[in-house]
């Protein structure tokens, strides 16, 4: 069933480098943090062992690059319980290549665990520029109600074979146009993607207030 949070999975060849400019990453943090307020992202000792939780991400230049080498800026591994991130907490991902389970990254910090899972989604549709990885207990037990697309239980997360499932997903079902897909087998786990933040991040907050009205 659900994996713990946090615990790197894959093969990280990181490079230190320095940290982004701060307004690069205002978006990110403002979308983050509003993320956080929600309980959306962040680290509680009674949720997940006590793990961190969530993640966003966003495309960044060279806008032409294939996929596996789509860079895109991320939040550092076990960044939850930081309120404000700084931009020495964000990296960027240089290669993501899921059937390797490598990640290559260069920045101030380790990458998100699941960063193969943000990589897979920019590599499926090369418009997409937001990905944002959420728990949330009220929108992933009413998924199957709510018509969101969901992985195979079975399926840990940052694994090969859930970015095999993202494939399938997007093979299977109405994903690209919905936006939003749940994790069946990472528990609480959202994803939710768009061409902008305001696509990716309403997507994200009209399933949560679609969740909670059926309680
Ligand atoms: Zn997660």
């Amino acid at each position: 069933m659900a994996v713990k949070e946090g615990v790197i999975k894959y093969t990280i060849q990181h490079t230190p480098a320095a940290p982004m400019a701060a307004t690069e990453l205002s978006e990110l943090n403002a979308w983050r943090k509003i993320l956080v307020l929600l309980k959306l992202i962040g680290q509680d000792p009674a949720r997940y062992a006590g793990y961190g939780f969530g993640n966003i991400s966003r495309r960044v230049a060279p806008w032409d690059a294939a996929p596996e080498e789509r860079h895109f800026v991320i939040t550092g591994t076990q960044t939850g319980d930081i309120a404000d991130l700084q931009p020495e907490d964000f990296t960027v991902v240089v290669a993501s290549q899921s059937q390797k389970n490598t990640i290559v990254s260069e920045g101030p910090a380790y990458p998100s665990s699941e960063s193969l899972t943000h990589g897979i989604i920019y590599d499926m549709d090369d418009s997409v520029r937001w990905v944002m990885h959420a728990h949330s207990p009220e929108i992933w037990r009413h998924a199957q109600a709510l018509g969101i697309p969901v992985t195979d239980a079975t399926v840990a997360y940052g694994s090969p074979e859930m970015a095999n499932e993202v494939v399938r997903l997007f093979a299977e079902t109405d994903v690209a146009s919905q936006h939003i897909f749940a994790m069946g087998g990472h528990e609480d786990g959202i994803v939710t993607f768009g061409q902008t933040a305001e696509e990716a991040g309403s997507v994200m907050l009209f399933a949560l207030a679609n969740a909670m009205a059926r309680n």
